[in-house]
């Protein structure tokens, strides 16, 4: 089986100042660095590094060749990364040395990405394999048709929040992971509980809380493991990542969740995104 991950893929921007400019203000960056980031690349990282197959379906513009590249370094197909005549999306990420930031995001050829596209990648797709998807790019609903079509499992990672693209998705959900702010966005978007939704298995994170799985009119809790954050950025996607690679490769979902839980807590122990995700060795022979 594998999993087939409609996302984003983005270049991050770092640029470390003294403090944040004022409105109208010119300030000089201490320092410069590019990254890769975007949460579908996070996930599709995740996923290989946890030893999922792992299919790409997104779009860059011809300055993110190296992005589509990387990828491919870490195991994942980019067959069906497109170049399209946009440019890459990318995030300004300003630091300002009292760890304040302001990020402006430019989505781009995330925006982009043809139908015809999503059509060529899932006609490869066998039934019982994963579709994953997040709010970054277009053609969630498109996607979500084919592979109700096609017989897929449909996992919906639904951030960033965007309640109209959940809402016209909803019914063909298998597996939705949310963080509890975006839980509690769509239950008021709804009006309804999360236990009275149509789907077989929402994960909610909670932070160092862990998480709670909700399946079958029951709800079940696994909490984080206790470790000293230094950088919390990506372990939501690092979670979600391992979580679908687990249940792709067989294991019950409790297993899975416990192997993402593993993951994100190794990774909120570290500094970066894509680059720092643990391999799954890594998240097996981890002392508890
Ligand atoms: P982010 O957007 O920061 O990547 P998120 O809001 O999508 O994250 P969270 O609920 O913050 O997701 O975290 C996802 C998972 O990561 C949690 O369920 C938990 O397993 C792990 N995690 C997050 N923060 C901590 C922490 N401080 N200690 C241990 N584990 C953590």
């Amino acid at each position: 089986m594998s999993i087939w991950n409609l996302g984003s893929i983005n270049a991050d921007h770092f640029y470390r100042l003294d403090r944040l400019p004022e409105p109208g203000e010119t300030l000089a960056s201490k320092s410069f660095s590019t990254g890769l980031g975007g949460k579908g690349t996070n996930m599709s990282v995740a996923a290989a590094r946890a030893a999922g197959r792992i299919h790409h379906i997104g779009a860059v513009g011809q300055d993110g060749i190296w992005a589509r590249d990387r990828l491919m370094e870490y195991g994942v197909d980019t067959r069906f990364i497109d170049t399209v005549d946009a440019a890459t999306g990318h995030a300004i990420i300003l630091v300002a040395d009292d760890g304040e930031n302001s990020i402006v995001l430019h989505p781009g050829a995330n925006a982009a990405i043809p139908d015809d596209l999503i059509g060529r990648a899932l006609a490869e797709a066998s039934p019982a394999d994963i579709l994953l998807m997040q709010n970054e790019t277009n053609g969630q609903l498109t996607a979500a048709r084919m592979a109700e079509a096609l017989g897929l499992r449909l996992a919906y990672a639904a951030a960033p929040f965007e309640a109209e693209a959940v809402k016209a998705t909803l019914d063909r959900i298998d597996l939705l992971i949310l963080n509890e702010v975006e839980a509690a966005q769509l239950t008021d978007a709804l009006g309804r509980s999360l236990a009275d939704l149509n789907i077989a298995d929402i994960v909610v994170t909670k932070g160092a809380d862990g998480c709670a799985h909700l399946t079958a009119g029951t709800e079940t809790n696994h909490p984080a493991l206790k470790v000293t954050p230094v950088d919390t950025t990506g372990a939501g996607d690092t979670f979600t990542g391992y979580l679908i690679a687990g249940i792709d490769r067989g294991l019950p979902i409790a297993q899975a969740i416990g192997q993402a839980t593993r993951a994100a807590a190794l990774m909120v122990q570290r500094e970066g995104t894509a680059d720092v995700i643990p391999d799954l060795k890594e998240v097996q022979d981890m002392a508890l």
